[in-house]
């Protein structure tokens, strides 16, 4: 199905991403989706995010329906340092709130875009509240593009609504989330403390009032994924959703799939050569994302835990060589040396687990690797450290029945991890995901039909496609 209205000029959607990788990544797939069906695409960001943009859709087929504007991102008037034009570059845990409340300063350039190039439609990231006023003064609408799976919008709506937290006794006593499908169990201290902390709070309201102001949500989601909170999300609470992922999907070839987000830092020759000596399902892929960061003490028991595991891995790290080696322990990478391989900075997650060896992913639980891992057909480790990663936990684990939890216990701040999982738990936890028993097995096999799923689901006429195209041809018959 083609983007072109009764009057033949293709649909036009505004693509608006939060500063972060996490948010960036899949927005700026959702873009490339979207050229794909012919809509005309235009990303806005700021001049220093510009070139990863830049350099994912060069290598998108669809690359002529898609433009990049920038907006000018006063951050040293926002009190940020020169430069501070992306969450992976605030420097210290206190700027964190500056950096959420200085993109506010983004307003007028939106609107100044808006007014030149009146789109069909906005979709921008649910922390841009004021995007939706700013739509509205031009009659624009304007979409949400959460970045999370609808089974943690429906659970942390409960949480809000209900708060089964205030009702135990302990912070290790669980409770069920009420009046969802399926027995979610959570305890006190796995709930995120969004719902705790003032900033936070008022910041939850206001992404709550602009989404009311919405038009709909986007969600890189697939129906056969989570089909009963979906229905939920529709039915019960009323709400407007299109599910049109595993948007990773979109990239088809190796030059697509390589390029997204940030440079990589491993020549893929050498990964890729290291990977293809080793047999199916046998390596465990440990990757954390792109925010968080482990002390040296729990990055040396990963390490330990690793090791001790006797299988083989593919560690990402956020270190370069010039942070030293303190956070491994002595001789270290002598001695796994053939068994494991760290990735110091980048790496391409999405080639890496699609490669056959990889039997197993160790995640922090962000939707975009949650899903990715989906897509590839692989079983979890899982290890939430925080915003909703505790969720999408329990999807995998208890729902999808494909994860091992490496047993974390509280939920974080991205800027004040404390969490300490012990080398023993991470030895566990590898052995028992890449077993060679029936119980490893029986996940495995459910991982691979999830990734049938998935990816049927994108396919011409699947599930995430006809969303897709009903959602484009709904953007049609508003211009009447
Ligand atoms: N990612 C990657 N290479 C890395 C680290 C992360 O390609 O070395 C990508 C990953 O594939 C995913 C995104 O960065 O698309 C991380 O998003 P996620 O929601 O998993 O976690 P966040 O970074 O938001 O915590």
């Amino acid at each position: 199905m083609g983007a072109e209205t009764i009057e033949h000029s293709p649909i036009h959607i505004m693509f608006f991403p939060f500063m972060g990788h996490g948010h960036m990544i899949p927005l700026v797939d959702m873009a490339k989706l979207f050229a794909s069906k012919g809509v005309k695409t235009t990303i806005l960001t700021t001049p220093l995010n510009a070139p990863f943009i830049f350099k994912t859709i060069e290598k998108s087929k669809s690359h002529s329906n898609i433009n990049i504007q920038t907006i000018k991102f006063p951050c040293v008037e926002a009190g940020l340092p020169d430069g501070c034009e992306n969450v992976d570059s605030i420097p210290s845990p206190e700027l964190v709130p500056v950096f959420f409340k200085s993109t506010e300063l983004l307003q007028e350039g939106f609107e100044q875009q808006l007014s030149l190039q009146h789109p069909d439609c906005v979709v921008s990231d649910m922390f841009f509240t004021w995007t939706s006023d700013s739509s509205a003064k031009f009659n624009i609408p304007r979409i949400v593009f959460h970045g999370i799976s609808l089974f943690s919008m429906c659970v942390s709506i409960c949480m809000a609504i209900y708060k089964p937290y205030e009702n135990v006794s302990s912070d290790s006593e669980s409770f069920v989330v009420p009046n969802l499908p399926g027995e979610i169990k959570m305890t006190r201290i796995q709930v995120m403390d969004y719902f705790k902390i003032a900033e936070w709070i008022e910041r939850m309201k206001k992404i709550g009032e602009s989404e009311e102001k919405s038009y709909g949500i986007l969600v890189n989601s697939f129906y056969e994924l989570e089909r009963d909170y979906i229905d939920y999300f529709r039915k019960v609470l009323g709400k407007r959703a299109w599910q049109i992922g595993p948007l990773s999907l979109c990239n088809i070839d190796e030059e697509q799939k390589k390029y997204r987000g940030k440079e990589v830092s491993i020549d893929e020759h050498e990964w890729q050569k290291w990977l293809d000596t080793k047999e199916t399902n046998s390596v465990v892929y440990v990757s954390f994302g792109s925010v968080v960061k482990f002390s040296d003490s729990q990055l040396r028991e990963i390490a330990i835990g690793l090791e001790a595991s006797g299988q083989q891995f593919i560690w990402v790290v956020k270190k370069s060589k010039n942070d030293g080696e303190e956070w491994l322990p002595e001789g270290f990478e002598k001695k796994i040396e053939g068994k494991g391989l760290i990735i110091r900075g980048w790496a391409p997650q999405v080639l890496i687990l699609e490669h056959e060896a990889i039997g197993a992913f160790m995640t922090h639980c962000g939707w975009n690797s949650t899903l990715e891992g989906v897509a590839a057909g692989v079983p979890f480790i899982t290890w939430p450290v925080s915003a909703e990663q505790f969720y999408n936990e329990k999807l995998v684990v208890d729902i999808l029945k494909i994860g091992v939890p490496v047993g974390v216990k509280k939920w974080c701040l991205f800027s004040e991890i404390d969490q300490s999982i012990q080398w023993e738990a991470i030895e566990k936890t590898v052995r028992k995901i890449l077993a060679k028993d029936e119980e490893a097995e029986e996940k495995r096999n459910k991982a691979k039909e999830l990734s049938r799923l998935a990816r049927k689901a994108v396919e011409e006429g699947g599930s995430s496609d006809l969303d897709l195209d009903s959602f484009i041809a709904e953007l049609g018959s508003l211009r009447g």
